[in-house]
């Protein structure tokens, strides 16, 4: 069911858009790099699943390295 293109089409709230967190750090994604906010974040999110996919008990966050919060670009 599409009446007429050009009303439904469009659905982009014009300022109300809350912007996709990174799920690492919690900064806004990167429209490139959904849903993180950068290349760097995806790495560790799949380090993360990897390491969760392989057990490795006690040494996730170690494995990722220094993550001191304040180190992002
Ligand atoms: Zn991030």
């Amino acid at each position: 069911m599409r009446p007429d293109d050009g009303q439904e089409a469009r659905v982009t709230t014009p300022d109300d858009t809350p912007q996709p967190a990174c799920p690492i750090c919690g900064k806004p994604a990167s429209p490139s790099m959904k849903p993180f906010c950068s290349k760097r974040c995806a790495d560790v999110d799949l380090q993360r699943w990897l390491s969760g996919r392989y057990a490795i008990p006690g040494r996730d966050e170690d494995a990722l390295g220094q993550d001191d919060g304040t180190h992002e670009e």
